[in-house]
């Protein structure tokens, strides 16, 4: 195992002190050593794990990126304990419960063979029936409210039933759900529908946006009337504004959830941002929202951090420690990747490099392996990377940074230090989004991150 901790100098330290030639000689400095190195690892309040791979460069780029056939054992065995030890728990929408398993199935399939998928689809079935059972047992307690929530309410159940009802065949769950996915637009389109915050991604507008979008590409057509998607975006063009002037923001777009403005991509201005990017046709309709989300993205960019970070939310002084999908450069990435596509502007495209470069450093997350805020989902941001810069076999930098994200999950380091999440099997916090990415590496040409697309827009015709 070559180790080469760079950024903490008390792990380098303890790990040079356990391998000098002094204590070679002495067990009980052996011992002594090992104990300062363990209580560095364990007591140790950075987030990150200091990444101990050599970067990109001429002595490993002969070396194919990836061991595809290593990933796909890691992704079988993996799969088969996600599948069997989920309980079958519905709360928290897709982002912890059972539904967020049959979307994980239904991402990793095109890379399974016909006998795999013939073992996990049952298993994929039972755990979204379950999903439904459980809004049927909540019957009149379910709020309205929280019918168009996508990552922690109904529409997102609903948008995975409906791909999953068209990939089976299954016509009664398939109509039932893209039903109840375009039912949901007119309860958030009034301003204030929800009392925390009505535009970000788990309750809010941008998340029953970001599923519109993802359904016209899984569906091939899109369920929603044009005038409710275009009434569901002006909405949250003009929350936006109205927030940000009654708060004299330095930018012309804010947003609050629970009365803080979130900059991250969970909660924050960057997925809203980039969920608005991705309806070309309305940016050409109203040039004035268009330039306000350019401005609002051009402030974003004066929050970066020495160490390429951005903030959680407004206020922050840096250096910033989250470098989280959920809060940081994570989540910005795919905003700065949106806009880059959009604008063609060059400054764009820099700054989404310059995130992958900050996760390359301080992205293997102690918190586990997960997408919201584990090393899965911040090796997403190479596999973005690699597509966006279209990058060769030879020329693959990105993917080899995904490929060393993924072997580092497997690392003993790793396996005994890094946190276990709340669920553990979850699609964000766990190892069902885990599989997302492992997955994704065997045709990174085709990858995205769960739901976050952006090489996709919406289609009017
Ligand atoms: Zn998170």
């Amino acid at each position: 195992m070559a180790l080469t901790y760079s950024e903490s100098g008390n792990v380098e330290e303890a790990f040079e002190s356990l391998f000098t030639s002094k204590c070679q000689h002495s067990s009980e400095r052996i011992i002594k050593c090992c104990v300062v190195f363990l209580t560095v690892i364990m007591s140790s309040d950075v987030r990150y794990f200091n990444n101990p791979f050599q970067d990109f460069g001429d002595l490993n780029s002969r070396v194919p990126p990836v061991n595809k056939q290593y990933v796909k054992d890691q992704l079988i065995d993996l799969a088969r304990v996600v599948f069997s030890k989920q309980k079958h728990e519905c709360h928290g929408g897709l982002y912890t419960g059972a539904a967020g398993l049959t979307y994980s199935f239904l991402h990793i399939q095109s890379v399974l063979t016909e006998q795999e998928n013939r073992y996990f689809l049952p298993l994929a079935e039972k755990l979204y029936q379950r999903h439904e059972e459980y809004f049927q047992e909540l019957g009149s307690s379910l709020r309205e409210k929280d019918l168009p929530g996508f990552i922690h309410g109904k529409a997102g159940v609903d948008a995975v039933g409906a791909v999953l009802g068209k990939v089976t065949g299954n016509k009664k769950l398939f109509e039932t759900s893209t039903r109840n996915y375009a039912a949901a637009a007119d309860i958030c389109k009034p301003r204030n529908f929800q009392s925390k915050g009505s535009d970000e991604l788990f309750v809010g507008r941008g998340g029953y946006l970001l599923g519109v979008l993802w359904l016209q590409e899984k569906l091939g057509y899109q369920p929603v009337p044009i005038q409710d998607v275009k009434d569901v975006w002006d909405a949250t063009i003009r929350s936006g504004r109205k927030y940000a002037t009654a708060k004299r923001s330095p930018c012309r777009l804010m947003y609050a959830y629970h009365d803080k403005e979130y900059l991250g991509a969970a909660h924050g201005l960057s997925s809203i941002l980039q969920v608005l990017l991705s309806f070309p046709e309305f940016l050409k309709q109203d040039p004035k929202a268009e330039a306000d989300i350019k401005n609002t993205i051009d402030y974003y960019l004066t929050l970066q951090d020495k160490n390429g970070n951005y903030p959680s939310s407004t206020g922050k002084v840096g250096p910033y420690n989250l470098v989280h999908w959920c809060h940081g450069a994570t989540g910005a990435a795919f905003m700065f990747a949106k806009a880059y596509l959009t604008f063609g502007d060059r400054k764009y495209l820099n700054a989404c490099i310059s995130c992958g470069d900050c996760i390359w450093r301080f992205g293997l997350l102690k918190k586990g392996p997960g997408i919201c805020h584990g090393v899965a989902g911040n090796g997403y941001v190479f596999l973005l990377l690699h597509r966006l810069l279209q990058e060769d076999t030879t020329n693959c930098k990105n993917l080899y940074r995904a490929g060393k994200f993924a072997e580092f999950l497997k690392n003993d380091i790793f396996i005994q230090y890094a946190r276990t999440p709340d669920r553990p099997y979850s699609l964000y916090e766990g190892l069902a989004g885990t599989l997302c990415f492992l997955a994704d590496l065997l045709h990174p040409g085709q990858a995205e991150y769960p739901f976050f697309n952006v090489f996709y827009n919406y289609l009017t015709a």
